[in-house]
């Protein structure tokens, strides 16, 4: 076999993130020049990227009544969510502390729907108080919580039902959340039930319906197929008097990692906006929740090359990012991009790509080609969304640093944490 050519390196992100005479760049800043400043590993995000991406959900549903709901779990830093605020966004939430996040953000309460399938009481109450626009509740039981919750307030509760579509597997294998098989929200058969329950109980105001299918979906078909079951149930909670005020279709469309092409935001949204009105629907309230599409491909984690380690069957490159810092190689065998900040004219070697943490589950990237030395930097790509917002303190590593780049400015959003950060709230033994 011919040795390998080396490749341009390539990295997801372009135009924000791209090679430009002859090292890597975000936006206008020299990513070699934040490594030294602020040390690896480093997160490095684009907000213009994060703009750009609100953009195009913004373009394709101009002339609607549209809320873009960003689902923070993806990535809270509050920097990020300030930068989402700003763009005009509200903010879907899983948590309380989701919830104090936003509100530190400077979202506005009524832009705020809260998710998830383990509310407790505290954090209804924290959200009734606080005045949130929905509850997007997931179970029957819950919905008996909340209306306790909110007479106890003298409130009522703005609530949505997270229905089930049950969009088909067979068709649509790489969808998880969206089947019947999961804990996520309320079978579709038993949704007109649970809306007449809900229309029953004093402490509930019914708002909307929700659904969320999956995430790092691909294709528009699995969106237009639970959209038509959705829309199935509209007409039947409707006809039973129970308007229905907001549609929210939740989030889950992908990025590209490897080579996928998904479709972007406003054809997504083109195809959704055409069957709508096709069912006369079109003048609905729509609410989304788009997570990873928003801040995936605005970031990358720089690491520097620890340790080369050749072997006879695996070639190691041993770098000071792991999976406490990256965690989706591990958890998913999630593929990310990784590549040279300043590319060498040498010819390539394969190499495993791991970290230090004391796991073989901690690796990277496997059999990838590159030309690098020990002291080079390396950028993992698309690591703006669920990376740091994963990101543990296995092995008593803090967490890594983070800066926002927009244009030719850099600001440090996250220090990096000390190991005093680490076992601040940790009491010494004080048992005989
Ligand atoms: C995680 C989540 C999202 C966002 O999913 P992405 O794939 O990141 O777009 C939206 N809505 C709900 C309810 C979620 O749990």
């Amino acid at each position: 076999m011919p040795p390998a050519e080396p490749s341009p390196p390539y990295l997801p992100g372009a135009p924000y993130i791209a090679y430009r005479d002859g090292e890597l760049w975000v936006e206008d800043v020299r990513v070699a020049d934040l490594a030294r400043e602020h040390g690896t590993p480093l997160f490095v995000y684009s907000a213009t990227a994060m703009r750009a991406a609100v953009a195009a959900y913004q373009r394709g549903l101009q002339g609607r009544d549209a809320l873009i709901c960003y689902a923070m779990k993806a990535n809270s830093t509050l920097a990020i969510l300030e930068v989402f605020a700003r763009a005009g966004c509200g903010f879907d939430i899983v948590s309380g502390g989701e919830l104090e996040r936003a509100l530190r953000a400077g979202a506005a309460p009524q832009r705020i729907v809260f998710s998830g399938v383990g509310k407790t009481r505290a954090e209804m109450r924290r959200a009734l108080d606080v005045g949130i626009g929905c509850f997007n509740v997931e179970s029957r039981a819950e919905l008996d919580v909340l209306d306790e919750v909110a007479r106890e307030r003298g409130v009522r509760a703005p609530v949505s039902l997270r229905v089930n579509p049950d969009v088909d597997a067979q068709t649509h294998p790489y969808i998880s959340t969206g089947l019947r098989d999961n804990k996520f929200g309320i079978a579709h058969e038993e949704a007109l039930d649970a809306y007449r329950h809900a229309a029953s109980l004093r402490g509930l105001s019914v708002v909307g319906i929700d659904c969320h299918i999956g995430s790092q979906i691909t294709s528009v078909a699995p969106y237009l197929d639970a959209l038509e079951r959705v829309l199935d149930l509209v007409e039947a909670i409707e006809a039973e008097g129970i308007p229905l005020h907001h549609l929210d279709l939740g989030g889950g469309l992908g990025i590209e990692y490897h080579g996928e092409h998904p479709p972007t935001p406003d054809a997504l949204w083109q195809a959704l906006l055409a069957r709508l009105d096709a069912r006369g629907h079109g003048h609905r309230r729509l609410l989304l929740e788009p997570g990873r599409s928003l801040v995936g491909n605005a970031g990358i984690c720089v690491t520097e090359v620890l340790y080369t380690k050749p072997g006879s069957s695996k070639h190691f490159l041993i770098v000071d990012a792991a999976m406490n810092d990256l965690p989706r190689p591990a958890m998913y065998e999630a593929y990310h991009a990784i590549a040279p900040v300043r590319p060498r004219t040498e010819p390539p070697t394969v190499w495993d790509v791991v970290g230090p943490v004391c796991e073989s589950g901690d690796w990277l990237g496997r059999d990838r080609a590159l030309a690098v030395r020990p002291g080079d930097w390396l950028a993992v790509g698309s690591a703006g969304a669920y990376c740091m917002s994963m990101a543990s303190h296995y092995n008593t590593r803090g967490k890594a640093a983070e800066v926002l780049v927009s244009g030719a400015q850099a600001q440090l959003i996250r220090a990096r944490e000390t190991v005093a950060d680490l076992w601040r709230q940790e009491r010494a033994l004080a048992l005989d």
